[in-house]
């Protein structure tokens, strides 16, 4: 039996699944396959090709932020002010993989898609959030 510390790593290893799956052709093809997503004109086709430009083009940043009310909700932000940075609230004890599909989501904030206000319910199919499930069964699929 080995006794080890937590995991210091989790964000790291998060963000080498995020960076797999938007890597991967996999995602791109069911974000293409998807029905029409909520809140935006483009069709899944261009979303999907959207993403994959942004992933491409951009430099895009995961940062942590330890907010002051240790009962802050938010697990992360993205604010147009910082554009190229992903905030990841670290005061959150979640797994590697909910914070890969976070860090997705996030990104898809940076390349500027949106759900409106911060209430998840009726937002599941907006891009933000629908991508989260497709991202989830790549990360299954790759055996990430
Ligand atoms: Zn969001």
């Amino acid at each position: 039996m080995t006794i080890r510390y937590g995991n210091p790593n989790v964000f790291d290893r998060a963000t080498e699944i995020a960076n797999a799956v938007l890597e991967s052709g996999e995602f791109y093809d069911a974000v293409r396959a998807h029905k029409q997503f909520d809140s935006t004109m483009m069709s899944s086709a261009e979303v999907a090709r959207t993403l994959s430009q942004a992933y491409k083009h951009r430099d895009i940043k995961v940062v942590t932020y330890r907010p002051r009310n240790p009962w802050s909700r938010a697990n992360a932000y993205f604010t147009d002010s910082r554009p190229n940075h992903l905030n990841l609230n670290s005061r959150k004890n979640r797994t590697e993989v909910q914070w890969a599909l976070t860090i997705i989501h996030e990104f898809t904030h940076a390349a500027g898609f949106g759900h409106g206000d911060n209430s998840r319910s009726g937002k599941g199919n907006t891009v933000p959030y629908g991508v989260e499930p497709l991202a989830l069964e790549v990360i299954r699929i790759l055996g990430l």
